[in-house]
């Protein structure tokens, strides 16, 4: 029965009683960005661009980086893609842009945090941004940062992204930045919440530990009270706050982040038609229920176990 709701759903999102959902993809370049367009995707929640260049030995001109990232809007022409700036290091070494050795790469100088000795690597992705923007005016590219753990590091990307005509958003992946959510959410047009790395940074556990992967569930309840307070945050600014991590893929849980005020879910392409069929499938307060009702929850089997009888 599930199956075939799956196979006959179609977009766009919205929940059983008409409340539209947001579902973009999560893409890595032109060619996968086609194949989302060509599915149910809405448009793309987040454009991993280091992934154009894991084996890339030299930083590409701005006008290299404006080619690739002007293919994934021409995928959605008339549709929204949010690009991330490089998320290099830690589990995504990029070869002109990663530190050599360190003790502890997952807690050191990645994301935004390259900036510090390199901001022309950021200033040239964000040139090349506005460029791929440009020549195509009717894509709304809206840009992001991976990796913020403070205010000041919201406040300057920002105001370099803003510079250059475009949205600014920062990835909510550092507990920090949950904790201080008004303050950030000040700085910003959105922010689109990371939960593979903000539930690694919350559990202190290494996502790519198999070991680990009991602690590393999106489920915990402390993820979930985190991931509900930055949906309260976003809703009390009228800003859009996005989940782009794994948890956006799990059926049951996208509908209790879509409870929780969360305006976009963004994932693999290949999920979204189980996930839309799921939001089909209940109301608006069925997941505002489930939404309240899990953070009542002592750990990640409890809350699923809550979310299975309140949405099935
Ligand atoms: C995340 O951390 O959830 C995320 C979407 O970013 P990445 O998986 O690329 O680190
Ligand atoms: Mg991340």
């Amino acid at each position: 029965e599930r199956r075939a709701r799956i196979a006959a759903w179609q977009g766009p999102g919205r929940t059983a009683d008409g409340v539209a959902v947001s579902l973009l993809a999560n893409v890595k370049d032109g060619a996968s960005a086609r194949a989302a367009a060509a599915g149910d995707a809405q448009g793309v929640g987040l454009f991993r661009t280091e992934l154009l260049f894991l084996s890339t030995p030299t930083e590409p001109s701005v006008a290299d980086q404006a080619a690739e990232y002007g293919k994934v809007c021409e995928a959605f022409p008339r549709g929204k893609v949010v690009l991330r700036t490089l998320d290099a290091g830690s589990d995504k070494p990029v070869p002109f842009a990663t530190m050599a050795d360190e003790e502890n790469p997952a807690l050191g100088v990645r994301g935004i945090r390259l900036a510090v000795d390199n901001p022309a690597l950021i200033t040239h992705q964000l040139d090349a941004a506005q460029r791929a923007a440009a020549a195509n005016p009717e894509c709304d590219l809206w840009v992001m940062a991976p990796m913020i753990a403070t205010v000041a590091e919201a406040r300057d990307f920002a105001s370099q992204v803003r510079a250059r005509g475009l949205k600014a958003g920062i990835m909510i992946e550092v507990p920090s930045t949950v904790l201080l959510i008004d303050a950030f959410l000040q700085e910003v047009d959105f922010a689109s919440i990371g939960t593979n790395d903000l539930t690694q940074y919350t559990m202190a556990a290494d996502r790519l530990s198999p070991q680990l992967a009991g602690l590393t569930t999106p489920w915990q309840p402390a993820v979930l009270r985190l991931i509900a307070q930055a949906g309260a945050g976003g809703q009390r600014a009228s800003k859009p706050v996005g989940v782009c991590g794994e948890a956006a893929a799990d059926p049951l849980l996208a509908c209790v982040l879509h409870g929780m005020g969360i305006t976009s879910l963004s994932m693999a392409p290949s999920s979204i038609p189980a996930v839309g069929a799921q939001l089909a499938h209940v109301t608006d307060a069925q997941c505002k229920d489930a939404a309240a009702s899990v953070l009542t929850a002592r750990d990640d089997q409890e809350a699923r176990a809550i979310a299975r009888d309140l949405l099935t």
